[in-house]
């Protein structure tokens, strides 16, 4: 079947730039499973749901319909969720705070777990998340676990929500950041952490352009 490289790590370790960038450079498909989760967060609040009724929640991530759509113009991915257009709330930290709650639902885990599988297609697919190379690909042919401080991925965090015109400050997000790991590397279920197989890259003080070949070599040595 076609062969898949996995890129985990927390947030703000380069994972999504990296994963964007070298699916380009291979011509694979790209899998952001964080939208996922944060598009079933997004819909359990949108009907107005309590995040804490995990029976609610998972009944929610197996009906939500998520969509991800190329603009066709090299744009950014737009992730339609039932029917709705709900990239920009997506990319906020209260939604990825929303997703790491409701991520320690197994129900909501298993809900997602063809979706996911489903995206391994010919000529590749790289998958970025935080189980990819342990729990949704765990026989992927090629596995990579990205880190870096947490300073230097508040840091990055600060600036990609700047960019997109979002008003948060430093110190904010590093907490936000800090608790959302936490959450992430403590839960039970699928808890963030390395493959055995994973070659890990710390990516403090690298530039983006060095972490993609570093990347690029694990599949093309
Ligand atoms: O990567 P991103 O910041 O979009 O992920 C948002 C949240 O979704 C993470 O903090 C994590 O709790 C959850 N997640 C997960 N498993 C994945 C991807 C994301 O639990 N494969």
């Amino acid at each position: 079947s076609a062969p898949v490289l996995t890129i985990d790590g927390p947030s703000g370790s380069g994972k999504g730039t990296i994963s964007r960038l070298v699916a380009e450079r291979l011509g694979w498909h790209l899998l952001d499973s964080g939208a996922l989760y944060r598009a079933v967060g997004y819909a359990a609040g949108a009907e107005g749901l309590d995040l804490s009724d995990t029976e609610a929640v998972t009944r929610c991530a197996q009906t939500t319909k998520i969509r991800f759509r190329d603009p066709g113009d090299g744009g950014e991915t737009r992730v339609i969720v039932n029917g709705h257009d709900a990239t920009d709330e997506l990319r906020t930290e209260t939604a990825g705070a929303a997703a790491s709650a409701i991520a320690a639902i197994p129900g909501v885990r298993s809900a997602l777990f063809e979706k996911q599988r489903d995206f391994r297609r010919n000529p590749g697919l790289v998958a970025d998340g935080r189980d990819m190379g342990t729990v949704i690909f765990p026989d992927a042919r090629y596995k990579v676990f990205l880190t870096a401080s947490a300073d230097e991925r508040a840091k990055r965090r600060y600036k990609q929500l700047k960019n997109k015109g979002l008003n948060v400050t430093l110190a904010a997000l590093l907490r936000e950041i800090q608790a959302r790991d936490e959450r992430d590397a403590a839960r039970t279920v699928a808890p963030l952490r390395p493959a055995e197989d994973a070659l890990t890259i710390d990516t403090t003080g690298i530039s983006v352009d060095s972490v993609v070949a570093a990347v690029l070599s694990v599949v093309r040595p």
